[in-house]
């Protein structure tokens, strides 16, 4: 299996080649059809499996397909951690080096002006730790509206962090019609039953 059986294209085909991967994961080779065919999915993967660019890299290629007239943020990532918020956005500054789309990440513990000003630039992918994101919406710097995909990522983390009210009025802030996808580590039933809530007939995908 290659990138380009997997029917990614070009841009992102040489950027995470250059980065030095040279062939798919096994999450990655699992979700990425089902990703660019526009479904839903709930996967239970762990860190260090390359879980991350396996819904990096097809997001980006669904941005690049539909290329509205609207500006504003059309991904939100979800993540418990500053650190993973972190991490997770230079993943998709490698991967989206021969694209036009831009990604920034918010999060708490920092002062929120540099946030701001970064905000007031053209951002297509938001990474954001859920209590920021709030602090942003309800100053009004952030509108989710428009919103296409939404991922939350170490959601059983999430969760155990105490994050759960955050995240259920961050859901109430996006459209019903979007593309969800759901990644934890582990998937006991209070997970899934709360994915449950939120997915939309999700194609599982474990490894
Ligand atoms: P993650 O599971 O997303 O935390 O990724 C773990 C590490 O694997 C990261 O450092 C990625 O840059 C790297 N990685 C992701 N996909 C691949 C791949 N297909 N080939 C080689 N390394 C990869």
């Amino acid at each position: 299996m290659s990138f380009k059986n997997l029917n990614l294209i070009n841009p992102i085909v040489r950027a995470v080649t250059e980065a030095g991967y040279s062939r798919p994961t096994e999450i990655q080779s699992t979700a990425i059809p089902h990703i660019l065919a526009g479904r839903d999915i709930i996967a239970c993967a762990q860190t260090g499996t390359g879980k991350t660019a396996a819904f990096a890299m097809p997001i980006l290629q669904l941005l690049k397909r539909h290329n509205p007239e609207h500006q504003g943020i059309r991904t939100l990532i979800l993540t418990p951690t500053r650190e993973l918020a972190i991490q997770i956005e230079e993943n998709f500054s490698i991967y989206s080096k021969y694209l036009p789309l831009s990604q920034l990440s918010v999060f708490g513990g920092v002062s929120i002006g540099g946030q701001l000003a970064a905000l007031r630039k053209r951002v297509d992918i938001l990474v954001a730790t859920p209590g920021r994101l709030l602090d942003l919406v309800n100053q009004r710097h952030i509108d989710l509206s428009k919103l296409e995909i939404l991922v939350l990522d170490e959601a059983d983390r999430m969760l155990d962090m105490g994050f759960v009210n955050d995240v259920k009025k961050v859901l109430q802030l996006l459209p019903r019609k979007r593309q969800t996808l759901f990644f934890s580590a582990t998937m006991p039933v209070s997970i899934k039953k709360f994915a449950e809530t939120i997915l939309n007939n999700p194609v599982e995908v474990t490894v």
